[in-house]
């Protein structure tokens, strides 16, 4: 059998790492072609000795350019910047796409227009592309299978069902960090206890959106447009446990769930063995040490990240991205401590209520109105 060519945007990261472990028991039916990171170099280079790709691609403007010159292995096409990330699509039959943020957008729409199946991680770019993605897909019939554990599991329950008969998805949320703390405790909330994570251990970024419960917001969005599903019948569920990653209820009330380790080689390897599922050496879930498991509705009061995901997800419009773009200038200033936990609801709440609805017809659109309201949000940051 022929072996498919992957291509890993954000191969660095914690997705990215995860894929490449899997990826070592898939010698058979993947070679790795393509490899991307944003600014490090090193450990880039330590991945290419490993996999040997033809191609690497380090996209940060400030990134160790010279690092990667003078050490990637002989013979191996290098590119920069932004355009790295599509020219590392261009070589391969499927991508893994596990960059941060709206960055990886252009190279979902590329690998749409294109018809290269697509690993999908980040959720920032389906929030984003929004109905234009929907719309991409659907011309195209580009398979894109969910890596993100939610959308893995809700994707794994339909197997075999019609979508028709869908009465309601159970997304579940862990709750973060933050869940029984108090409103007091979560005003002073600090970069450090944000970080930590109950049961996934990830990138800042998300780990951040988990503690703002943003990330379960920007979820229902990524449901909405994947899966083509009304945002009404998406329904949150905050579960402490993370075993089961989502459920979905059918028309005759029979509830369908997919269970096991909060582990993201699992839905990884499913995106990338699909529709066989292969062994691992993932921990298995010990359901009798699991013992008793928790369902809560979510507390608008202490996480108002969620309200105004729901006001954004209910416009079913461009509103999504408002929040998108302005969640992702917060959360960076928050990470280097130039504003407070609660700020970052603050700030995404006068972003939507400045811009509103966006007229937005094209993807040069959307990358246009990302600009003006990273600009914008920039502006209403404190002053170093
Ligand atoms: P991470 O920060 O650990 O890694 C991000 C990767 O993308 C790195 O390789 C980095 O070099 C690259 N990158 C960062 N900024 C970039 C930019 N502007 N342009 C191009 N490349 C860039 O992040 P992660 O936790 O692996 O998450 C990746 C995506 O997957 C996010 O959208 C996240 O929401 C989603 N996701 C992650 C998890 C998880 O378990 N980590 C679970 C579900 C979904
Ligand atoms: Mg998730």
């Amino acid at each position: 059998m022929k072996r498919k060519k992957i291509a890993i945007l954000g191969s660095t990261g914690s997705i990215g790492v995860n894929t490449l472990h899997v990826l070592r028991d898939m010698k058979e039916e993947y070679e790795v072609t393509a490899l991307t990171a944003h600014s490090n170099a090193a450990l880039l280079l330590e991945q290419a000795q490993e996999f040997r790709p033809a191609f690497l691609g380090l996209s940060g403007e400030n990134a160790d350019r010279e690092t990667l010159r003078e050490n990637a292995p002989r013979g191996t096409r290098l590119a920069f910047g932004r355009e790295a990330l599509l020219e590392a699509c261009s070589q391969a039959d499927m991508i893994v796409l596990a960059v941060v943020g709206i960055a990886g957008l252009p190279a979902f729409e590329y690998c749409l227009r294109n018809r290269i199946a697509v690993a999908f991680a980040t959720k920032e770019a389906l929030v984003c592309g929004g109905r234009l993605a929907r719309d991409l897909m659907d011309v195209t019939g580009t398979p894109v299978y969910p890596i993100d554990s939610e959308l893995s599991a809700i994707f794994q329950c339909l197997r075999g069902n019609e979508m028709r008969e869908v009465r309601q998805i159970l997304l579940t949320a862990s709750g973060g960090p933050f869940r029984r703390a108090s409103l007091e405790e979560i005003q002073s909330a600090t970069v450090e206890q944000a970080l930590k994570h109950p049961n996934w251990s990830m990138g800042a970024k998300i780990t951040i959106d988990c503690a703002t419960m943003i990330n379960k917001g920007l979820e229902v969005m990524e449901t909405r447009w994947l899966f083509d599903i009304p945002a009404e019948k998406i329904t949150v569920v905050v579960h402490p446990e993370s075993i089961v990653h989502s459920m979905v209820e059918f028309s005759d009330h029979a509830i369908m769930a997919q269970l096991g380790s909060p582990d993201m080689k699992i839905p990884i390897a499913y995106a990338l063995s699909y529709p066989r599922r292969l062994e691992n050496d993932v921990q298995p879930l010990d359901i009798f040490a699991a013992g008793s498991l928790h369902f809560e509705r979510p507390n608008f009061e202490k996480f108002p990240c969620l309200g105004l995901a729901y006001e954004a997800i209910k416009s079913d419009n461009y509103l999504q991205m408002v929040l998108n773009s302005a969640n992702e200038v917060a959360v960076e200033a928050f990470l280097h401590k130039q504003i407070g936990f609660m700020d970052i609801a603050r700030l995404i709440e006068q972003a939507m209520h400045h811009f509103g609805s966006l007229p937005i017809a094209s993807f040069s659109d959307i990358y246009a109105a990302d600009g003006e309201i990273r600009a914008y949000c920039c502006g209403l940051l404190p002053k170093a």
